[in-house]
């Protein structure tokens, strides 16, 4: 079976995300997208995954708890988990690992928490719209014994990305995926890194940029088994 999906999207707790990327507005626009799968990714927090959840529980759509990660190297690295309290680890680690500064929103932008209900119920005070000092192979390594998956964001950008920060990906760098954006010509970087799989997502800081059924990944029985659990229960996927 093909998934849809959009394993790039912030909320209102990243300072750059729009504060109309509530848990309700981005599950009903995903929804309405027709995706069945998409991940959570702010800017070195989880603070509204459980809320986004809470929102998709009875629904078709599958959320994958993630998070953005800024490494030492100063680039962005997608994190992603099968469950709630595995990224929920990673936060910790990242919360220790991120300097301890309060954010300045007038700057940088507010960084909000909200319920299920879009209630904005918090806001983090402490910056995170900058590098923490774990390393890329450290927080390879983290999260593999956390037991999630990580790959570098949006390659083909001209900031924040492992190419523009390093000028390759690190041949021992033990990574099987490689993020493109929205807007690449995904062939061409399948030829250019054959021996990874490219995930293509949108980055969505704003409602409207979500996917649309562009982006497709086969599902099998390696899979999470969250995945394969919901899709069943959901779509009578056998
Ligand atoms: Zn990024
Ligand atoms: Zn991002």
């Amino acid at each position: 079976m093909k998934l849809a999906y959009d394993f790039h999207i912030h909320t209102g707790a990243s300072p750059c995300g729009d504060e109309s990327m509530t848990p309700n507005n981005i599950v009903n626009m995903a929804l309405l997208k027709e995706l069945d799968a998409i991940a959570i990714t702010d800017h070195n927090t989880t603070a509204n995954i459980k809320s986004v959840l809470e929102v998709a529980r009875d629904t078709s759509l599958v959320i994958i708890p993630g998070m953005e990660v800024e490494t030492s190297e100063e680039f962005h690295v997608i994190t992603l988990f099968e469950d709630i309290e595995q990224a929920r680890q990673l936060q910790d680690i990242v919360y220790d690992k991120l300097p301890k500064l309060k954010n300045r929103r007038y700057i940088f932008g507010n960084q909000l928490i909200y319920n299920s209900q879009d209630d904005i119920v918090g806001e983090i005070d402490r910056l995170l719209l900058t590098a923490t000092m774990l390393s890329v192979y450290e927080l390879v390594e983290i999260v593999r014994e956390i037991g999630g998956v990580c790959y570098p964001a949006h390659i083909d950008r001209q900031s924040y990305s492992i190419i523009s920060n390093l000028g390759l990906i690190p041949p021992d760098l033990d990574i099987v995926n490689l993020e493109i954006s929205r807007y690449c010509q995904k062939n061409s970087y399948i030829n250019k890194y054959p021996s990874k799989r490219i995930i293509q997502s949108s980055d969505a800081h704003y409602l409207g940029d979500i996917l649309e059924r562009v982006s497709y990944m086969e599902i099998d029985k390696n899979k999470p088994k969250y995945w394969i659990e919901k899709l069943k229960r959901i779509k009578n996927v056998s």
